[in-house]
């Protein structure tokens, strides 16, 4: 029994499910990728040169996770809170130092992912030169629609794109990802021994902004699925 080795009881498997199948994906990280269209890099304030530039990463517990089509609470001690519609990779097979040739052999499915952000602590933060963790690693901020099986296949274009009450908010292609899903898997693995039940967030394209309490956010990523999330009252 649990209380013959724990004081209490260890925190759940975190999993989401996977479109065709009874069985669920265990999540074991959850891996971002930052600034990765250049007109959202742009307008944050920080435009990629790739020539210049190296991919960067921040990552957020597994129990920040939500399924699509919740409610989650404003969160706390922020007053801009805002949206990212991202594509998520999920990640079937373990790799470490993979070719961009060979990276593709790790995707196990593809999903819909919203990065929820307190946009104002996360800015305060990098211009500090601090941890983005209060602005980024927050309890419900990141949500996943069902993993789509894609065994291998690599996505080169298929749009993207999110509204807000209806109204249209961010909308890209990803053929406009400044690193492609095999280089941001090549260059993790430099870094990290990826793993079944890894998921990586690809980065969102411009457009990003705000939600309050009652709004509805609405997705999708075209060939992936769709994606949705209420915001509710402030706890
Ligand atoms: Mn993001």
């Amino acid at each position: 029994m649990t209380h013959d080795t724990y004081l209490w009881s260890p925190p759940p498997v975190y999993s989401v499910p996977v479109r065709g199948k009874s069985e669920r994906f265990p999540i074991r990280r959850l891996f971002f990728v930052g600034r990765n269209y250049h007109a959202h890099a742009a307008e944050m304030g920080r435009p990629v040169d790739k020539a210049n530039a190296q991919l960067f990463y921040f990552t957020k517990s597994p129990s920040t996770l939500v399924e699509s089509g919740a409610t989650v609470a404003y969160p706390p001690e922020t007053r801009n809170y805002q949206y990212e519609m991202e594509l998520v990779v999920a990640i079937g097979t373990a790799g470490f130092r993979v070719s961009e040739s060979e990276a593709n052999k790790l995707i196990y499915g593809y999903a819909c992912g919203l990065d929820m952000t307190r946009r104002d602590l996360q800015l305060a933060a990098r211009e500090q030169g601090r941890p983005w963790d209060l602005g980024k690693d927050l309890e419900e901020s990141s949500i996943v629609s069902a993993i789509v099986p894609a065994n291998g296949s690599v996505l080169h274009h298929g749009e993207l794109a999110m509204t807000v009450n209806g109204e249209p908010r961010q909308k890209a292609d990803l053929s406009q990802l400044i690193w492609s899903i095999t280089e941001i898997i090549a260059d993790l693995s430099k870094f990290y021994h990826l793993q079944p039940g890894d998921l990586i967030f690809t980065g969102t394209p411009e457009g990003v902004g705000p939600v309050v309490t009652g709004d509805r956010i609405e997705g999708h990523v075209e060939g992936v699925g769709e994606i949705s999330l209420n915001i509710g009252p402030a706890e």
